[in-house]
């Protein structure tokens, strides 16, 4: 997928500040963070959204999810909290169509959000 930003992150085309990386997943800084963590888990693997989530290819959402314990260990937030968000969609503002899970913390996060 050469037209998308984060399939040309993993391809290392675009840099960015890679918190953890393995065979299938990447996790990297957010370029627009909205709090003092805020960092992006994604697949190597396109899957344009949750939507397209399917039976092929689903053990990589749970992959992900064994790693954020590590990731928020590394970022120092394991502690304090942090919250794991997906946007789906138009109405959930998702803009890159490359399936990926926001992790925020390192302040006190509002709810509901918006
Ligand atoms: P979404 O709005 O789709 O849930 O989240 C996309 C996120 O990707 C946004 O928070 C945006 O700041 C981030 N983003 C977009 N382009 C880049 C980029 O080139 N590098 C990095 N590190 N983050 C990006
Ligand atoms: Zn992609």
């Amino acid at each position: 997928m050469e037209n998308c930003i984060f399939c040309r992150i993993v391809n290392k085309q675009i840099p960015s500040k890679i918190v953890y990386e393995d065979e299938n997943i990447l996790a990297f800084h957010d370029i627009d963070s909205k709090a003092p963590v805020h960092i992006l888990i994604i697949p190597k693997e396109h899957i344009p959204s949750m939507n397209d989530i399917n039976q092929q290819n689903c053990n990589i959402v749970s992959h992900i999810f064994y790693a954020i314990p590590h990731i928020v260990e590394k970022l120092g937030v394991k502690g304090s909290g942090y919250r794991v968000v997906a946007n789906c969609g138009k109405d959930a503002g998702q803009t890159v169509d490359h399936l990926h899970f926001h992790i925020l913390g390192g302040r006190s996060l509002s709810w509901p959000p918006g």
